[in-house]
């Protein structure tokens, strides 16, 4: 099979994305590193919640970048990344605090993560100098079909009826991909790695704005399960901001954990409470809501599973993400190749209009391609899907730097046969799929110079809003990730359900190498959109001449194959809308997108750690070493 090289040519010198990033190793540098190394090792308590005087904890102090050596972490919440950072200080490293930091989100962020979900773990090895993979997306039941979601008459169950129901669990994957990333990975016990989660939730945590906020949304779905209802609305309603939440409950689930391990949940008493919960959810009111189907059978045969990254390139960097059932690994780097191949000039020279209408096309017809193509099954085109010469015919079929193409956008054929004479675009276009937000994204470097770049969730705020009675955890709702029903009649979808199938995902840890050295590290929450901001965030950074910190600081935008675009209101009510909107793009309002967290890798050893500075509250950026901002 040829693949005859494009007429669209690669334009401007894109070398200079590197300009900004190289920076000379210093003194200091070298000398904070030799500190760091003096650290001691990890198994006291960890100092989180930083305690008031009169003992109470006391809101621990956050920032969004720190910049330093030694290594760093960037979280959503200030708990967990110190609690992380503690490891690291103690000797652990990336993997070891990847994962007490994403124990410690199950205790802050109760309803985006937890030992009742999932997520995907990307890690770069610096001894092996090899990045891989940790796939612990939830599974379906071994019960589920193709028609699961739908009524007889083969239309769609209705969704959020399925959300808080038991129908959308599927069986949890975080504990099992703790389990193997520190084995794979890790220098610490997941004994001594959940200690600390387990004492945030004994002694517990100041009420945020963001936490009252979420907990005040999901009030009417959590007032309808009791255990739920209990635990997060106390009184009858969300927690006040600046009171303490504390959940024995959790405390104890993690201290089964630490005691039996994984098989607790996998093979006895807390994977016994998973079955039973979700099959038979208990309501308030007595009102009925689908069972779920798992059974224990489901959980011993579930494996957190070890793979290959997606492998692709972007001008002089390597971008490795998330391979299925994860899309996002896929479309970030299809986005990537879109952009690369688009005429018209470097992306760092463009005015903000038009780097943000090739960005969107670019999106969008990512999205058109992993609708069609991704999912949990065989046969997935994904070599094809990231290479070069398909995005080349995509791009020659679609894009026009004067004017959006019309939504739809219909797929792309990867067929491995490109080329000029493939510049008509295929006649199906399928409606963009749905989506939902409720994640979390934890960053991590070491000394050593490994890197965990880690997306948990239980899907939607809250999950399905069904918490195991006795045990301080929701469960999540991941299996509405699937299709209901086929995308589009008579076009094969490969996201419908199916027994033991992983529904597809959008997130997208990515690590970007150069010359084989970690460059940089990001990831966010927000369904869908987390492909989109991801890309954005690396963009900033990378093209657009931003620090990490603006960079996620950025207004963005998301447009995923539907009428309408997301986009934030520093868009919608600027000139950037304007000019948006004269290209042909119908933007739609949102408050926010997106929760992103990275790190970035300088020469010498120095790590710049950045987390949202107001989304969701604002994320929390530590380094073990901090120097003066250069
Ligand atoms: N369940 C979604 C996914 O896997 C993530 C939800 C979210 O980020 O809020 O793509």
């Amino acid at each position: 099979m040829t693949r005859p090289s494009f007429s669209v040519s690669r334009t401007g010198s894109r070398t200079g994305r590197g300009r900004g990033l190289r920076v000379a190793p210093t003194v200091i540098g070298v000398l904070a590193v030799c500190a760091s190394l003096t650290a001691g090792a990890i198994g006291t308590p960890a100092p989180t919640p930083t305690p008031s005087p009169s003992g109470t904890p006391a809101p621990t102090p956050k920032k969004a970048e720190a910049i330093g050596y030694g290594g760093a972490v960037s979280s959503v919440d200030a708990d967990a990344t110190a609690i992380g950072l503690d490891v690291l200080r103690r000797g652990g490293n990336a993997a070891d605090a990847a994962v007490a930091t994403a124990a410690a989100l199950g205790v802050t962020e109760p309803y985006s993560t937890g030992i009742g979900g999932g997520g995907f773990l990307v890690y770069y090895d610096a001894k092996k100098k090899r990045v891989s993979t940790v796939d612990g997306r939830e599974t379906a039941p071994k019960a589920f079909t193709p028609t699961t979601f739908q009524n007889a008459d083969g239309t769609a169950l209705d969704f959020a009826t399925v959300v808080s129901s038991g129908l959308s669990v599927g069986v949890p994957g975080t504990p099992a991909l703790w389990d193997r990333a520190v084995r794979q990975y890790g220098t610490r016990s997941l004994n001594q790695l959940l200690a600390p989660a387990q004492r945030l939730a004994e002694r517990g945590f100041v009420v945020d704005q963001t936490f009252h906020d979420q907990t005040a949304a999901n009030a009417t779905r959590f007032a309808r399960f009791p255990a739920t209802a209990q635990l997060f609305l106390p009184g009858g309603s969300a927690p006040e901001v600046g009171t303490v939440f504390t959940n024995p409950d959790l405390a104890r689930s993690l201290g089964i954990l630490r005691r039996q391990g994984v098989k607790a949940l996998y093979r006895g008493e807390l994977g016994r409470a998973v079955v039973s919960t979700a099959n038979a959810p208990q309501t308030t009111d007595g009102s009925a809501v689908y069972a779920g189907l798992i059974t224990r059978k489901d959980l011993r045969a579930y494996r957190a599973l070890t793979k290959k990254p997606v492998v692709s390139t972007y001008e002089d960097l390597t971008v490795y993400g998330m391979p299925t059932p994860s899309s996002g690994g896929i479309a970030v780097a299809e986005t990537l190749n879109l952009l690369e191949e688009y005429p018209g000039g470097d992306l760092g020279g463009l005015s903000e209009v038009p780097y943000l209408h090739r960005f969107a096309e670019a999106s969008a017809t990512a999205f058109a391609d992993r609708n069609r193509w991704v999912g949990d099954v065989k046969g997935v085109p994904v070599r094809e899907l990231v290479s070069q010469d398909f995005a080349a015919e995509r791009a020659c079929q679609l894009f026009d730097p004067e004017k959006a193409a019309a939504r739809p956008i219909p797929f792309g054929i990867p067929d491995g046969s490109y080329g000029t004479d493939h510049c008509v675009a295929p006649a199906t276009a399928q409606p963009a799929a749905r989506d939902d937000h409720g994640t979390s994204h934890v960053t991590v470097a070491d000394r050593w110079g490994n890197v965990a770049s880690y997306t948990l969730t239980i899907e939607q705020t809250g999950g399905s809003g069904i918490t195991v009675p006795g045990y301080g955890f929701l469960l999540n709702n991941e299996l509405t990730d699937f299709n209901f029903v086929p995308l589009t009649a008579g076009v094969p979808d490969p996201n419908l359900p199916g027994p033991g199938k992983r529904p597809r995902s959008s997130m997208s840890p990515t690590i970007f190498t150069q010359n084989g050295k970690p460059l940089l590290a990001v990831g966010s929450p927000g369904g869908a959109t987390i492909i989109t901001t991801t890309l954005q965030v690396a963009l900033g950074r990378l093209d657009r001449g931003l620090s990490l910190v603006d960079a996620i600081a950025a207004p963005r935008i998301s447009s995923r194959n539907g009428a309408t675009s997301d986009a934030e209101p520093a868009v919608t009510t600027t000139a950037l809308g304007s000019g948006l909107t004269a290209l042909g793009h119908q933007l739609k309002e949102t408050a926010e997108i997106g929760a992103a967290t990275a790190v970035e890798f300088r020469p010498g050893g120095k790590l710049v750690a950045a987390a949202e500075p107001t989304r969701r509250g604002g994320g929390s950026a530590a380094v073990v070493d901090e120097v003066v901002k250069p």
